[in-house]
């Protein structure tokens, strides 16, 4: 028996052969006609992928809804977006061909995007890569067929969506990727098929292809050629899964409002992590209580100015209407560190995720943040609204913020803009913050544990170097005690406290955090429905 770990980006259980996925290798150097016929053959490839990505869209709602709908039409805005496509078209212009070009301005863009280190701009690097691959594939001629021929578990480097929706959903239990990422499209979509799957799975030899397997996906592992053990262990707990699946997904309650702990009542709610409107739209799908974390950053990245005061009090604007009265919180942009827009200058410095970060930026340049404030302010009459600061270290951010956003209120009220109510949090996500929590909570409406950046602050541990992996550790005792001190803080001081960094969506923390005392988890919408079972069962 062989076993392979991975990071789970969609729990569960299978058994079953192993099917290796190995597309061809697509061979770019081939020639090609000349002049206007490279032209042609590219725009022809690009309407194919947008008439194929329309299908499989339609597909993806059909089995899973809007959410995995929704992955289809970011890729076919992706396709059109004008730098990549323009960029093609420039150097198709310039004498490339087809192939060429298309790998070129793909890559390269794939690189800049990866370069970041931030998980989340690594996810559009691997959409940018999986459509790259589609269009190469379109380009040599290849004829896409559902290779799954019986149910398996299907092993492959990496999978773009397309490829995945291609293939007969019904027969993949589950999935198991090389590489892969766990904030990519196709995690979202394999979350949201209800397929097991695993990504980053080193150490798996090539002759996987036809072995028995157990995948136990929210224990992040792969057991190739089980024992009798490990099977009947793994049977056992299919057959216990089935029952309490059955339970679990009356739609009726899915109110977002699931008891923690019937027993003594401390309840906890379920909120969604977004970063874009799409996100919110995926969250409403899930019945999502609430929006616990709104990256706001992510309206200020991949452009090349920063958003309009109007532009951001729309997207704000329409997620709260969206959300009808239920919570939304808003975090003030996060940039610095691995999230430098070009537009902005932000000081180079040895070790950015110490330096000007979220918070910090924001008060060291006052007219940038307050537009924000005042998008913000603007967006509060629309809905159930609570601002909350990055990179919190010491209470004096929270006071000179709550002063901005006075100044700002007074500036809109003189223009005559209505401001609705609004809370202020803080995101706790700094050893300081954590050991300060009963001082910010005097000045704070709200906590909410950023695990992400508190581990690695804690740990020492970089959150993107995966050399420091084993000591970035979200059960570390050092960092139990400073989320501990936080909820206390928080509630002697009858405020609410949240977790909304990925130790929420990890269902091996969810007793943990219950106990702990935290009032709302908020995770990725493809990651809602495993924590809601979990939190009934827990
Ligand atoms: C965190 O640090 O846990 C968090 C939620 O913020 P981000 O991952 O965006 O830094
Ligand atoms: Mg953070």
């Amino acid at each position: 028996m062989k076993i392979i770990e991975g990071t789970r980006v969609s729990g569960g259980i299978a058994m079953a052969l192993l099917r290796a996925y190995r597309p061809d290798e697509i061979d770019i150097s081939k020639s090609e006609p000349a002049g206007a016929l490279r032209m042609d053959r590219f725009e022809d490839a690009v309407d194919k992928l947008r008439d194929r990505l329309a299908i499989l869209g339609d597909k993806a709602r059909s089995e899973t809804g809007e959410k995995g709908a929704a992955v289809f039409e970011a890729q076919k805005l992706l396709l059109e977006d004008a730098r990549l496509y323009g960029a093609c078209r420039e150097q198709i212009e310039g004498g490339a061909g087809a192939e060429q070009a298309v790998s070129s301005v793909f890559d390269r863009a794939a690189e800049e995007l990866g370069a970041s280190g931030d998980p989340y701009i690594c996810e559009r690097s691997a959409d940018v890569i999986s459509l790259k691959d589609e269009l190469l594939r379109i380009l040599s001629g290849e004829s896409l067929s559902d290779g799954l021929l019986e149910p398996c578990i299907l092993v492959a480097r990496d999978l773009s969506p397309a490829r995945l929706m291609e293939l007969d959903t019904s027969k993949l239990l589950g999935l198991v990727l090389f590489e892969g990422s766990p904030f990519g499209h196709t995690a979202i979509l394999a979350g949201s098929l209800g397929i097991p799957a695993l990504v980053r799975c080193g150490g798996i030899d090539d002759d996987t292809d036809g072995r028995y397997a157990v995948l136990d996906a929210d224990g992040g592992r792969l057991y190739i050629d089980p024992d009798e053990e490990v099977k009947a262990a793994f049977s056992a707990k299919i057959a216990e899964a089935g029952e309490r699946a059955n339970e679990g997904t009356d739609p009726s309650k899915n109110d977002g409002s699931d008891r923690a702990d019937p027993d003594d009542g401390a309840g906890c709610r379920v909120y969604a992590n977004i970063s874009d409107l799409r996100g919110a739209e995926a969250a409403l799908e899930t019945g999502a209580a609430g929006i616990g974390l709104f990256r706001s950053e992510f309206l200020y990245m991949g452009r090349d100015d920063e958003p309009t005061e109007e532009e951001q009090f729309k997207a704000y604007k329409t997620v709260l209407e969206r959300f009808e009265g239920r919570p939304v919180i808003i975090r003030t942009c996060d940039l610095g560190a691995d999230k430098c827009p070009s537009y902005l200058s932000m000081p180079g410095a040895e070790n950015p995720a110490l330096g000007l970060r979220g918070v910090r930026f924001g008060l060291k340049n006052k007219e940038f943040f307050k537009r924000q404030l005042r998008a913000l302010l603007r967006a509060s009459a629309f809905g159930n609204l609570g601002i909350m600061l990055p990179m919190v270290t010491r209470a004096d951010e929270v006071i000179r913020c709550r002063e901005l956003l006075s100044e700002a209120a007074s500036e809109l009220e003189s223009e005559g803009a209505d401001i609705g109510e609004y809370k202020l949090g803080v995101m706790i996500e700094t050893p300081a913050a954590a050991l300060c929590a009963d001082e910010l909570a005097h000045h704070a409406d709200f906590f909410s544990i950023g695990t992400n950046d508190l581990i690695q602050y804690t740990c020492a541990a970089d959150r993107t170097s995966p050399d420091a992996g084993e000591y970035f550790d979200p059960k570390s005792p050092a960092v139990l005690a400073l989320m501990e001190m936080t909820v206390k803080a928080a509630h002697d001081h009858g405020i609410t406290v949240g977790v909304c960094g990925e130790m929420a969506a990890d269902l091996s923390c969810t007793k943990l955090l219950l106990e702990m005392g935290v009032d709302v988890l908020s995770v990725n919408p493809g990651a809602i429905g495993a924590l809601r079972r979990r939190i009934r069962t827990d």
